[in-house]
């Protein structure tokens, strides 16, 4: 294991992942992010933790440490309390209890180890790479039950579980530390990189995403708008539309890259697809969303949408007014229609 090709690929990295640390430091600082800050000052802490502790002493206090930070953290947010989110957390820290038993590989035991609780041998072995499958299953867990902000609590018990690895610094020379901290730096990239391009209601691309995305000829643009949606935010109020809106967009992710273009209009996206396919998809969408029945806070609701679409032959903004004409078409001739030429 010592020079595996896990290893290879890790060691050259605690430079750079301290330089990271220390700019997702300053960052979160200057973001006013504290939970970040939190997390980060701890990974700078327990590297200097190490410096100054004999290495026994330092994992015990982490085996007995990181558990109560990882509930600090998950009290930190209000929304992370509730039982369903916290159903996934005690399963992985009840398997790694389990699993360090078994394997007589863990902080835990290691710390009751040295409490005298209990006399057992400690032995090392490759089981903390187990825990990181464990910890990868746990992310796919928050995935299916929310998928909003999962990536940030992922850090988190990355984070959780960096420590919980500490143990393993003399055998692997900094290996699972550095892994657990490039999890957490790769999170909090994605945070960010959902912020930036994420619409948050709807949680389809949003306009900026738009803007920057490059289309290359026999690229089709379809702009979707839904027809009469004012009377149902006059009769029904804007949380109802907000809850249309949302159920709207994951129908239509469904059948092509959805981009909340602005309000209630959205712009699909199909990469290099064969034009009157693309329409009869379309026609599709608009007969699944007409048979469609919207259900928000018990009202049950039909709605139609219209569309105009148009393949891009010289620009995306040509092509983009082309298809938003052909939406004012659709909305003139009787609305509920997709219109193609
Ligand atoms: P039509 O398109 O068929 O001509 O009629 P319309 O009533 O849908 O007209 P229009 O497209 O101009 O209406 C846009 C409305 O969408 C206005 C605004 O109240 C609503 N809207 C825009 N953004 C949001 C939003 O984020 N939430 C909610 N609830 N409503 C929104
Ligand atoms: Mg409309
Ligand atoms: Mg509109």
């Amino acid at each position: 294991m010592q020079q595996s090709l896990l290893q290879e690929i890790i060691l050259p990295m605690p430079a750079a992942t301290l330089g990271f640390e220390l700019l997702v430091f300053l960052g979160s600082i200057y973001f006013r992010k504290h939970n970040i800050t939190f997390l980060v000052l701890l990974f700078l802490s327990s590297r200097i933790l190490f410096l100054f502790l004999d290495f026994h002493q330092a994992h015990s206090f982490i085996a007995l440490f990181s558990p109560i930070v990882f509930a600090i953290l998950v009290s930190l947010k209000k929304d992370y309390l509730s039982t369903k989110r916290l159903i996934p957390a005690c399963l992985v820290v009840i398997s790694y209890i389990l699993l360090g038993i078994f394997t007589k590989d863990s902080a835990f035991i290691s710390y009751l180890h040295n409490l005298k609780f209990i006399n057992q041998t400690y032995v090392y072995s490759d089981f903390s790479f187990c825990l990181f499958l464990v910890l990868m299953l746990y992310v796919v867990i928050l995935r299916k039950i929310n998928n909003f902000e999962c990536f940030l609590q992922g850090a988190y018990v990355a984070s959780y579980f960096q420590f919980l690895f500490y143990h393993k610094l003399q055998s692997y020379n900094l290996s699972y530390f550095e892994l657990g901290s490039f999890i957490f730096l790769a999170a909090i990239g994605y945070q960010g990189y959902k912020l930036a391009f994420y619409d948050s209601l709807t949680n389809v691309y949003n306009r900026r995403a738009y803007d920057t995305l490059e289309l290359k000829n026999k690229d089709v643009i379809a702009v979707v708008d839904i027809d009469f949606f004012k009377k149902i935010n006059d009769t029904y109020g804007h949380e109802i539309g907000d809850i249309i809106l949302r159920s709207l967009a994951s129908i239509l992710k469904k059948y092509a890259k959805t981009y909340r273009y602005g309000g209630e209009e959205f712009c699909l996206v199909f990469k290099d697809y064969d034009y009157f396919k693309c329409v009869a998809e379309l026609e599709k969408l608009r007969k699944e969303v007409e048979d469609f029945t919207f259900n928000a806070k018990n009202h049950n609701l039909k709605l139609t949408i219209s569309i105009g679409l148009c393949l891009v032959t010289n620009s995306k903004f040509g092509a983009f007014e082309m298809a938003d004409n052909r939406l004012y078409q659709a909305k003139l001739t009787g609305r509920n229609k997709v219109v193609f030429e």
